[in-house]
């Protein structure tokens, strides 16, 4: 049987590691928080003492961490204690440079490796339909897919070591400034005022369509499954947004890309987390922009 080391069982991890036992995998899981061990227990997963027992024997690792500094130090733990030619996994949001330097760590120890972040949030953690975006070898990767099959929805190898945490920027950056421009113009059509519904006719099938209108509509009403229907709890946290932006800027100044809209979206959200709201969803950045509480 497949044994698969799952390190990170957050509020991301803990229902993909869930996913994994249910296809029949055995899991020896490991976090620091004993109250996420607790939780993880319950799914079927083996908890171990420590990342390194974890991983000892196993035949694929997975992280699921919250930053680039979690993911190098953890690996510098543990790379060298993997059984030889087993698969890491990282499957955390972070920089690209971190991601490279992961799999350089792996590579060092002849393990293969792929940057796997994913879209979908906590529920399509629990629904096993999360996007993967894979970066890093042929091989890594068709070792990887049938491993991530019970966790997702779909699965893109993008391309080489990196290519993942790319995508994920890059896509995340669209969402950010995209929430922005659909709130700006409920804001605007308010003081015109035309109605949330009216506008949503209209735009919804005009060529204003994004999914931050038709899917997560930041008024309540015309989309009744938005977080804004929901008193705007998350869904996706503004604290997330904010971190998934200033990955995409630090990753336009190191690669010398002019961004403009998606260092306004950063700082937008900067502002909306120092407010307090870095726990709301990020679609109630429309009541920052209206000037009303979130
Ligand atoms: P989380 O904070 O709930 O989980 C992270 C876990 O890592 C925590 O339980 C923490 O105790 C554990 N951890 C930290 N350092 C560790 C170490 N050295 N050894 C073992 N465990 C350690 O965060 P999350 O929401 O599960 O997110 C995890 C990653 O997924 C992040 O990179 C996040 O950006 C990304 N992500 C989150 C979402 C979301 O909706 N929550 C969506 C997409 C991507």
């Amino acid at each position: 049987m497949t044994t698969i080391a799952f390190i990170g069982l957050g509020n991301m991890g803990n229902p993909m590691a869930a996913n994994l036992v249910k296809a029949g995998y055995a899991v020896h899981g490991f976090d620091l928080l004993p109250e996420n061990l607790v939780i993880a227990k319950d799914h079927g997963v083996v908890i171990m003492a420590n990342a390194v027992a974890a991983v000892k024997g196993a035949d694929v690792v997975i992280t699921m961490l919250p930053a680039g500094k979690h993911v190098l130090s953890v690996y510098e733990d543990i790379a060298s204690k993997a059984k030889k030619s087993a698969l890491f996994i990282d499957s955390s949001t972070i920089d690209v440079e971190s991601a490279r330097k992961a799999h350089a760590i792996a590579a060092r120890h002849e393990l293969l490796s792929i940057d796997a972040p994913v879209s979908g949030g906590t529920g399509g953690a629990t629904a096993g339909t999360l996007t993967f975006m894979a970066g890093g070898s042929k091989d890594a990767f068709a070792k990887a897919e049938p491993i991530l099959k019970p966790m997702a929805g779909r699965i893109v190898h993008c391309g080489d070591d990196g290519a993942g945490q790319a995508a994920k920027i890059c896509n995340n950056m669209i969402l950010g400034i995209s929430m922005i421009g659909v709130a700006e113009a409920f804001v605007l059509a308010e003081k015109l005022g035309l109605s949330h519904q009216a506008l949503f006719d209209v735009a919804s099938t005009s060529s204003g369509q994004c999914w931050s209108l038709t899917t997560y509509c930041p008024v309540p009403g015309p989309v009744p499954t938005s977080p804004a229907n929901n008193g705007y709890r998350p869904g996706f946290a503004a604290a997330l947004m904010l971190k998934d932006l200033k990955l995409s800027q630090e990753a336009a100044q190191s690669a010398g890309a002019v961004t403009p809209l998606g260092a306004e979206a950063a700082q937008l959200y900067a502002l909306f987390n120092a407010q307090g709201h870095a726990g709301a969803d990020f679609s109630g950045i429309i009541n920052f922009l209206r000037g009303t509480p979130a």
